[in-house]
């Protein structure tokens, strides 16, 4: 094992939604049966860490009460998380997590929360009380490559200015109920509103997280160099809910 791919798992404990645990088991297994050493951190609040010392950092989705109780936190991490995304850091971000990424969310009692301000898009609180929920799929192409993403969403938040999103929606509502896109992706974090979890879901998006983590130290690393993994039941999976939603794959 010459690899080495170390995730912080930030807030693991408060933010972690509808299964977002499971996007931590995907990338082990991913991860151990390419014999990429796998090191995962937990980091709560008050705990001591420097990001910037890891491949990849994982924030999960939470009710507004825990998006709240984090925010003092990981506000004060701040600089930390900019120094670490200038080195090369990847970021991966669902639902709540994502909102907090940009200029602010404004909860459903209305109270706003500041976000950590490295994106120009918001979120609001969406009008009377309403929601987006249920499953989503979204065609995204990713540094050139193409694949569709499946999910489940369950958000008040209606995130606009969206610079960069992820995808396209062809099932579902994403950043907001009249957006027709979902997430953001620049190349630095990818922030969906996908639960489900994500990576189970999408084994593809797991091996390009994992991509992106390993060229912190491996600028050169490409999605190819990563060892063919046996999807069958992933794939199975994928074409059950496609063909559920009358999706053609
Ligand atoms: N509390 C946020 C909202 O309702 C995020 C929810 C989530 O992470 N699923 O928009």
């Amino acid at each position: 094992m010459d690899r080495v791919m170390k995730v912080a798992w930030m807030y693991h404990d408060i933010m972690d939604l509808y299964g977002d645990t499971g996007n931590m088991m995907v990338l082990k297994k991913r991860c151990e049966d390419r014999d990429i050493q796998f090191v995962l951190h937990t980091i709560g609040i008050g705990q001591e860490a420097d990001l910037n010392d890891y491949n990849l950092i994982f924030l999960g989705g939470g009710a507004d009460k825990e998006q709240m109780s984090i925010i003092p936190d990981l506000l004060s991490r701040k600089e930390n998380i900019k120094e670490a995304m200038d080195n090369h850091t990847f970021v991966l971000l669902i639902c709540g997590g994502y909102q907090l990424f940009g200029q602010y969310y404004e909860a459903a009692d209305k109270t706003q929360i500041p976000g950590l301000g490295f994106y120009n898009y918001h979120t609001d609180t969406g009008k009377e009380g309403a929601r987006c929920i249920g499953n989503v799929v979204v065609d995204a192409i990713l540094d050139g490559f193409e694949t569709k993403i499946i999910g489940f969403e369950n958000h008040g938040g209606q995130t606009v200015n969206v610079d960069h999103p992820l995808g396209k929606v062809i099932k579902g509502y994403g950043n907001s109920f009249d957006a027709g896109y979902e997430g953001f992706y620049d190349g630095k974090i990818l922030g969906t509103y996908l639960h489900g979890p994500l990576l189970p879901k999408n084994p593809d998006i797991a091996d390009f997280v994992i991509t992106k983590a390993l060229q912190k130290n491996d600028p050169d690393f490409k999605f190819s160099d990563l060892k063919k993994l046996d999807d069958t039941w992933e794939t199975r999976a994928r074409e059950a809910i496609l063909s559920k939603l009358d999706i053609q794959n």
